[in-house]
């Protein structure tokens, strides 16, 4: 795979941070403080209902088909993203850091 250039890194890094900015929303929301007020309150059911559909799509974009493949991937079931989804959902607090050090080259003991 070549390298992207650097327009296309810039506008691949915007897309990412338009994402994590939704992210921040919501942990701010639960880092809060405060009581929630009812602004806070519904601003958090939309966050969650919206996090819940893009699991949701996630999760049907990488489903099994017939032929024991990934219907996206098209590689053996269960896929690479519906692993690490699996994994961030059963046990997030710890199996994000770990995502994150192996994204960075770090092993850290017992993932991998
Ligand atoms: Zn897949």
């Amino acid at each position: 795979m070549g390298t992207l250039s650097p327009a296309v890194a810039a506008a691949f890094r915007r897309l990412r941070d338009d994402l994590c900015r939704h992210l921040d929303e919501a942990e701010c929301l639960v880092d809060q403080d405060d009581e929630w007020s009812r602004g806070d309150v519904a601003t958090a059911r939309k966050l969650i209902n919206g996090l819940v559909v893009v699991l949701r799509g996630l999760l049907t974009e990488h489903t099994l088909q017939h032929s024991g493949d990934c219907r996206t991937c098209v590689v053996a079931w269960p896929c690479p993203v519906f692993t690490t989804v699996h994994v961030l959902m059963k046990d997030p607090q710890r199996q994000f850091p770990a995502l994150v050090f192996r994204s960075q080259g770090i092993r850290t003991k017992g993932t991998g």
